[in-house]
C-alpha cells in the first residue's frame, strides 16, 4: 500500500521548498496542456512551437507564462483576439497545486516526486478522456514504466507489488471488457481504460488497484447513471472515474482498507 497521508504527522514546513515545487508544478502544467492537446492527435509535444490556431501568431515566451499570461491577455490572443479557453490556466493551476501539495505533505523525497508525477498523469488522463474519450498511451503505458521505475528506485510500493498491481489491473479489466462485449454485444470498455489500469497498478499495488476500480465504478455509477438514464450521455469517459478513484486510493487507501478490515472482517 501507499503511505497514508492522513497518518503522516506534519513536520516542520519547508516553506521555500514547497513554494519552488509549486512554481515548478505550474511549468509542468503548462507542458501538460501541450500533451493534452497533441498526444490524442498523435502529434509531437516538442515541435512545432505553439501558435494561435486562428491567426498563426507564434506564442512568445512572455505570453506563455503559466496563469499570469492568460490573466494579462484577458483570455485572448494578443493579435486576433481569439479566446483562450480557461482550461489552460486551470490545468496549470491544478498541476501547481499538486506539486505544492506533494512538497508540503511529503517534503523533499522520492515519494514526493512519485506522488506529484502520479497525480499529474491522472489529471492529464482525466482531461483527454473528458475532451475526446481518449487515454493516450504516453500517459497509460508511459505511466506504467514510470511506476515501475519508482518501484525499482525504492518507492513506497515495492517492485513485486508494482508488477503484480499492473498485471492484476490490466488482466482484471481485460476480462471485464471481454465479458461486457459478450453480454452487451458492443465494446463496453476501451483499450485505453485497460492500459490505464496497468499504470494504476504499477503505482498503487494490487490492493490499491482493486480499491481504485471499486471506487471508480462506484463514482461512475453515482454520477453517470442519472445522465445515462436521461439519455443525455452516450459514452462513459470511465478514465475520469478511474483517475478520481486512483487519487482517493493514494490519499485514503490505507485508512479505507484498515476500516474495511475492522468493520467487515472483524479485525
Ligand atoms: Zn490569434
Amino acid at each position: 500500500m501507499t503511505p497514508d497521508l492522513l497518518g503522516i504527522a506534519l513536520g516542520e514546513h519547508q516553506t521555500l521548498f514547497t513554494v519552488v515545487a509549486g512554481l515548478f508544478g505550474l511549468l509542468i502544467g503548462s507542458f501538460l496542456n501541450v500533451c493534452i492537446v497533441r498526444w490524442p492527435a498523435l502529434e509531437s509535444v516538442v515541435r512545432p512551437r505553439s501558435r494561435c490556431p486562428q491567426c498563426q501568431l507564434l506564442i512568445a515566451w512572455y505570453d506563455n507564462i503559466p496563469v499570469v499570461s492568460w490573466l494579462a491577455l484577458r483570455a485572448r490572443c494578443r493579435r486576433c483576439g481569439l479566446p483562450i479557453p480557461w482550461r489552460y490556466p486551470a490545468v496549470e493551476l491544478a498541476t501547481g497545486l499538486i506539486w505544492l501539495g506533494a512538497a508540503w505533505l511529503l517534503g523533499p523525497s522520492l515519494e514526493m516526486l512519485r506522488a506529484a508525477m502520479f497525480f499529474t498523469i491522472l489529471l492529464g488522463i482525466a482531461m483527454t478522456d473528458a475532451r475526446e474519450y481518449i487515454i493516450p498511451d504516453e500517459f497509460s503505458l508511459g505511466g506504467t514504466v514510470l511506476g515501475f521505475g519508482f518501484a525499482f528506485a525504492g518507492g513506497a510500493v515495492s517492485w513485486p507489488q508494482a508488477l503484480l498491481g499492473a498485471l492484476v489491473g490490466y488482466g482484471l479489466l481485460w476480462v471485464v471488457a471481454i465479458l461486457g462485449e459478450k453480454a452487451f454485444g458492443q465494446e463496453a470498455m476501451g483499450g485505453g481504460d485497460i492500459k490505464m489500469m496497468a499504470m494504476l497498478g504499477a503505482f498503487l499495488g494490487w490492493q490499491g488497484v482493486l480499491l481504485t476500480l471499486f471506487l471508480g465504478a462506484l463514482l461512475g455509477t453515482i454520477i453517470f447513471l442519472p445522465l445515462k438514464l436521461a439519455g443525455r450521455e452516450k459514452l462513459v469517459p470511465f478514465g475520469i472515474f478511474l483517475a478520481l478513484g486512483g487519487a482517493a486510493t493514494y490519499l485514503f487507501g490505507g485508512s479505507l482498507l484498515a476500516w474495511y478490515q475492522v468493520t467487515m472482517l472483524g479485525g
